[in-house]
């Protein structure tokens, strides 16, 4: 499979080919569009899957809680 070029920051280098943004707790939206992504994975819409990563990853938060 041949890997997207995308200008997004990785965190982790961990050698995943694709990975998926977690969804911030609290916020409805990134619930609402994790659960759409594992949906799309379910029937097998990777595009679907990867534009809810993207908005996921571009998703505003006011206040980002960590730990
Ligand atoms: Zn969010």
């Amino acid at each position: 499979m041949p890997r997207i070029c995308r200008p997004v920051h990785l965190k982790d280098p961990a050698p995943v080919p694709e990975p998926e943004p977690e969804p911030v707790a609290g916020c409805d939206v990134c619930a609402a569009l994790a659960r759409q992504r594992t949906e799309a994975h379910t029937t097998g819409d990777k595009t679907t899957a990867i534009d809810c990563n993207i908005e996921i990853r571009h998703h505003p938060h006011p206040k980002r809680e960590g730990r």
